[in-house]
């Protein structure tokens, strides 16, 4: 990996094992060579990356498109994105095993990517120490099967159930950090969120730290991030866009995108048009994922028929969508039922078809805390969305999904 203004030398891997592929029950080569076409011809013809951005004041130059999977078992679909030219991995030590199956690729392929990785959200509090923070990047090195971390990123900043602004105020952090950047540990630090109070986190950070990247929640139907954008454009602090799918339902878009496109396609084109960010992680978990993604690469233009539909589309969702970032009914509950999890987790159920992990997560609510109890409540909480979601009936509707 290069960085200031030259894109990483990506090798030809026409060679690379069909066996990592077929493995993946996919059988994309195998379909090929029984149609008796030639696997390089089929190889050429799949969509690449075409766009590398300067990743802010890291100076690297990355994929428009960047690779993420929480819960990556094997590294065929990694090496399938790379073969393709994406040169940045994001990963956490909170997304199981991943960082261990990214570490199998490495020594040899370690230069070819930009690795982030977040260390876990609970080690973030007011008296959290240097040695401990210290201690949890050796552990991520020590996973990832490297010497150095690209960037080092504290797991969901702006989430109250972890606590106040104060988790992120300790100077214990900036302090590790520095530590860990003079000892080659790490080269840069940032922040992720997609929780309610994160847009007062980011703002904190970037006013009162040296932080190199952000990572926030936001797509087509999230609102008032701008402020904290153009702040972090301002001080070339680097933007990762993530959350871009996390409104696209399982639905049928086809009268939405009749231009060859898909309404996914659609909502990265619009995410790669907009002016304050650097890339887009993206869940990567099929082979066809990364085909469909990474053929808008290098085109953020919308033609304005693009442009009207993914506005119908954003309208369908509007009063369905609860968005990241959002804090607009985070005391609505006289009870304590946490509405934004809630409904967080029926969008893992519904949209991203991680059904278990939905019902696992809502499972280890208290009782009293589980949205059961909205039946026969009289609704606080109606109304105080300023999106117009209709809270108390969404979570009763969560409620039998994600209830065994
Ligand atoms: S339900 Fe509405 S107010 Fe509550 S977090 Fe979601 S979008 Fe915001
Ligand atoms: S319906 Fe009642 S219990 Fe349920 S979230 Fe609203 S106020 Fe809380």
């Amino acid at each position: 990996m290069e960085k200031k203004g030259k894109s990483i030398s990506r090798r030809s891997f026409l060679g690379r094992s069909a066996a990592g592929i077929l493995g993946t029950g996919l059988g994309l080569a195998a379909s090929g060579a029984a149609a008796g076409h030639d696997e390089a011809t089929d190889d050429a013809q799949k969509p690449k990356i075409k766009g590398y951005r300067t990743l802010g004041r890291t100076g690297y130059k990355v994929s428009d498109i960047a690779f993420g999977n929480a819960g990556m078992q094997d590294c065929s679909l990694l090496e399938y994105a790379m073969d393709r030219g994406i040169n940045y991995v994001d990963t956490a030590r909170q997304y199981y095993d991943m960082e261990k199956v990214i570490g199998q690729i490495f020594p040899q392929k370690r230069d070819k990517l930009f690795v982030t990785t977040k260390l876990e959200p609970e080690l973030f509090t007011p008296s959290t120490t240097e040695e401990q923070i210290q201690t949890a990047i050796e552990e991520s090195l020590k996973r990832l099967n490297t010497d150095h971390i690209d960037c080092c990123l504290i797991h969901s900043v702006g989430d109250p159930n972890l606590g106040g602004p104060e988790r992120i105020q300790n100077p214990a952090i900036v302090k590790a950090f520095t530590k860990a950047k003079k000892a080659g540990k790490i080269r840069f630090w940032g922040a992720s969120s997609h929780g309610p109070k994160m847009l007062e986190d980011f703002q904190w950070l970037l006013d009162n730290t040296d932080i190199d990247m952000i990572m926030p929640g936001m797509n087509i139907l999230t609102r008032g991030l701008d402020p904290v954008l153009v702040k972090a454009r301002s001080l070339n602090v680097a933007v990762v866009a993530m959350k871009t799918l996390s409104a696209a339902k399982k639905i049928d878009y086809s009268k939405y995108m009749k231009e060859g496109r898909t309404a996914r396609q659609g909502l990265i084109k619009w995410m790669l048009a907009q002016p304050n960010i650097d890339t887009i992680s993206l869940s990567m978990r099929t082979f066809d994922d990364i085909d469909e993604y990474l053929a808008v690469s290098g085109d953020p233009k919308l033609s304005s028929r693009e442009e009207n539909l993914l506005t119908g589309y954003a309208s369908l969702l509007d009063k369905d969508y609860c968005r990241p970032g959002c804090d607009g009914c985070l005391d609505a509950c006289p009870h304590g039922v946490p509405i934004h999890d809630i409904l967080r987790y029926r969008l893992y159920f519904n949209n991203y078809g991680r059904e278990k992990y939905a019902m696992g997560l809502y499972s280890s609510l208290p009782e009293e805390k589980k949205a059961s109890r909205c039946v026969d409540c009289v609704g606080d909480c109606v109304g105080s969305c300023p999106f117009g979601l209709e809270i108390k009936t969404k979570l009763s509707l969560a409620h039998n999904e994600l209830t065994v």
